[in-house]
């Protein structure tokens, strides 16, 4: 015999899509309320790092994400779930959002996976069939675990069960589309601007998006588990960036929504927000942008007096020498390393190709330190 409140559950889940395509979405002018709502936090600290937790990450981006949005645009209302070390329940988050009437709801983490694992990814609401996309939700889920009389509040919802699941994924997501478009946008961002490998836009029934009514987003910024994408995510400059590219995400998401209710938004300048022109070759190694915060490591193959022009003829054919200038004489190098292992290899290479006397050198922001140095704080 099934349980009253069961039998309610099963009618609410089977009548809701009647009674939504009915409910037209309201219109809104344009955004003007966002929640932005970084992962974990207090006792539950998300997926661990060796360098972090992923809870301090996503409330640094976070933080760093929402003052670059109201930097432009003033009028925005930016409203946090968190600004610091607490444990907020993943039902209250949805609720900031939902009494606060949010155009948007922004949540931000931090993957983990096999070591080898890294890149961006960015869910919307819904259901899935990848086991992989599964597994992120049930982590992210798994957090009510921590929160008391869980059961009652989620009406019996498990984490761990997959019947819990399709319930959930039946009732359909009004806001689908637009979620989808805003994810785009910031996977875009992540992979053009800030070189981020780009593991794409994705479904899957996340409770805490399930839970509001607004376009929403829950965004991976990267692997935890993946060392060079830990740093760069731990690292000030790797947060400024990722930061960067989701306010960049949001500005034309705003300008686009708010045009189709008539209003022309205008973002302010704002200082910060750095960005690169990612080449599309860059966009594939975890280190690519490691490179512009950390030491950075070359091979240096030859010097000159008079400055020679950086075409392959004057160095046996190598494209992409370099050159930088020290005790009044012109040094040429070649490759970006972030270890110097690999800034060896490289110069194993260059002496086969006749440059015997290359060697290793060292650059901290364009300076040139000691290779000592930097293979010191490539272990920090
Ligand atoms: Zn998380």
């Amino acid at each position: 015999m099934m349980k009253f409140k069961q039998i309610l559950f099963l009618y609410i889940v089977l009548t809701f899509p009647l009674f939504t395509s009915f409910v037209p979405v309201p219109i809104k002018s344009g955004i003007q309320t966002i929640v932005i709502d970084a992962g974990h936090g207090g006792k539950d600290g998300g997926c661990v790092g060796s360098l972090a937790n992923e809870k301090d990450i996503a409330l640094s981006i976070s933080l760093k994400m929402g003052a670059y949005i109201k930097e432009a645009f003033p009028d925005v209302n930016v409203i946090y779930t968190r600004k610091e070390d607490v444990f907020v329940e993943l039902a209250e988050r949805a609720h900031i959002a939902n009494k606060n009437k949010a155009d948007l709801f922004i949540c931000v983490h931090v993957n983990s996976g096999q070591k080898a694992a890294f890149g961006t990814e960015t869910y919307v609401m819904g259901p899935t069939k990848s086991e992989a996309n599964l597994r992120a939700a049930q982590r992210e889920n798994a957090s009510i675990l921590l929160e008391d009389n869980y059961q009652e509040r989620y009406e019996d919802f498990d984490p761990n069960s997959t019947e819990s699941y399709i319930i959930m994924t039946l009732i359909q997501n009004a806001y689908l589309e637009q979620s989808r478009e805003f994810a785009a946008k910031i996977q875009k961002q992540f992979s053009e601007r800030v070189g981020r490998r780009d593991r794409g836009v994705k479904e899957a029934p996340f409770l805490v998006l399930h839970q509001t009514t607004m376009p929403s987003v829950l965004i991976e910024t990267g692997f935890i588990t993946n060392e060079e994408e830990q740093r760069f995510l731990v690292s000030e400059i790797g947060q400024d960036y990722i930061a960067s590219a989701i306010y960049r995400a949001f500005k034309e998401y705003k300008i686009e929504i708010d045009e189709k209710t008539g209003i022309t938004a205008v973002a302010k300048e704002i200082k910060g927000a750095p960005a690169k022109e990612i080449q599309s070759h860059e966009a594939i190694k975890p280190s690519s942008v490691a490179t512009t915060m950390g030491p950075i490591f070359k091979v240096q193959i030859a010097t000159t007096s008079d400055q020679l022009e950086l075409i392959p003829d004057n160095f046996r054919g190598l494209k992409d020498v370099e050159v930088y200038e020290a005790g009044g004489l012109y040094r040429y190098t070649v490759g970006k390393a972030t270890s110097f292992s690999e800034a060896a290899s490289i110069r194993e290479e260059l002496k086969e190709k006749g440059y015997i006397d290359a060697f290793v050198v060292a650059f901290l922001d364009g300076k040139r330190i000691s290779v000592g140095e930097a293979t010191r704080l490539v272990k920090n």
